[in-house]
């Protein structure tokens, strides 16, 4: 293996380790969401009493609001070991048919995008979930014999995206649905503040609300800028985070004093100027931005929705007022 190739690796396997630091413990330590931290200790505490499985639960919103951090602090609270798997790569019922006949007593399953499972997962999945059994074809043609095997108690843990894309027969068969939504400034400014001290370096109020600010809304965009932050700190040889750095930064990173990164002004502007501001469509609109429409949905649309900049109607996106003055303004 060349030294790159090794370096490379080594340097993925620091930002695993320090990813894995980063995340809440338990669930103290997860900043806001009291509803749902409330509902989610409420099932644990019975579930604890009953000595049974957690009943399966559903997070649902955009990506990086903390839906995996949810899955491991739940199996952190319960004091069981977690599998983690995601939609795209389950997609052999004999591979979901080792992963829970494998699985530790009322342990978890963690899967995430389950929106995407397929068709055969799914419907493996459900007497899974409700009876805890497998139903297994075995042959095939008149001699192929359905063999029916018991599993441990088990609890399924599912995040999603994309909450219209699962199918009504999974989402009822979750005991629990939980929304994430954004963020407020002040809860990013506390979890900066919360990752700063993990990471042992000084942010000035000022510093970790104007970084929330410009965040989208999102825990782990409020990271990604923390980090980068640290750079600069690092190489200005500066002990305490600042305003003044974190403006540098921002600059840096192209983010404007709206919190907008390039694509999402990107966005705008081909709403405001290819298309006239007239209504358009998902699929046009990710053409004109060379992004894939699950990326503009997903990852974009939410938040630009959420600041009041874009909205839909029946016949398309369009800009509201406040998307429009941010392209007239630049
Ligand atoms: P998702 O699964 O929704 O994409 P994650 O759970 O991976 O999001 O969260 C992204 C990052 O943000 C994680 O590293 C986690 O440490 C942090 N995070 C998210 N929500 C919280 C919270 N409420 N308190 C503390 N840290 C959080």
């Amino acid at each position: 293996m060349n030294r790159g190739v090794v370096s490379t690796m080594i340097i993925e396997e620091v930002e695993d380790v320090l990813e894995q630091s980063l995340r809440p413990s338990d669930l103290s330590q997860m900043i806001g969401r009291e509803r749902e931290k409330k509902g989610v200790e409420m099932m644990i505490n019975s579930a604890k009493i009953k000595s049974k499985a957690l009943d399966h639960i559903l997070f649902h919103g955009p990506p990086g609001l903390g839906k995996t951090s949810f899955a491991h602090v739940i199996a952190k609270e319960m004091g069981v070991g977690i599998h983690i798997t995601n939609g795209t790569v389950l997609d052999k019922t004999g591979d979901l048919a080792a992963i829970l006949s494998s699985l530790e007593p009322n342990s978890i399953l963690f899967i995430d995008e389950i929106h995407r499972l397929n068709g055969k997962i799914e419907e493996m999945l459900y007497p899974a979930m409700e009876d805890k059994v497998l139903d297994i074809i075995v042959g095939k043609g008149p001699s192929a014999k359905s063999l029916r095997i018991d599993l441990p108690d088990f609890t399924l843990i599912g995040a999603t995206t994309k909450m219209s894309a699962i199918s009504s027969p999974l989402r009822d068969r979750f005991g629990a649905h939980f929304r994430l939504d954004f963020y407020s400034d002040e809860e990013l400014s506390q979890l900066i503040q919360q990752k700063a001290g993990i990471l042992r370096v000084r942010v000035d109020h000022k510093a970790s609300l104007k970084m929330a600010q410009s965040s989208r809304m999102t825990a782990r965009v409020a990271i990604r800028i923390l980090k980068r932050v640290i750079d600069t700190a690092t190489v200005s040889k500066m002990d305490v985070i600042d305003e003044s750095i974190v403006d540098r930064t921002l600059d840096l990173l192209g983010i404007d004093s709206n919190g907008l990164d390039q694509t999402d002004r990107k966005i705008l502007e081909i709403m405001y100027y290819n298309f006239d501001n007239k209504p358009v469509g998902l699929k046009n609109l990710a053409m004109s931005l060379s992004e894939a429409e699950e990326t503009l949905e997903d990852v974009y649309e939410p938040y630009l929705i959420k600041s009041g900049y874009i909205k839909r109607t029946p016949k398309g996106r369009v800009l509201t007022s406040s998307g429009e003055k941010i392209i007239i303004k630049a």
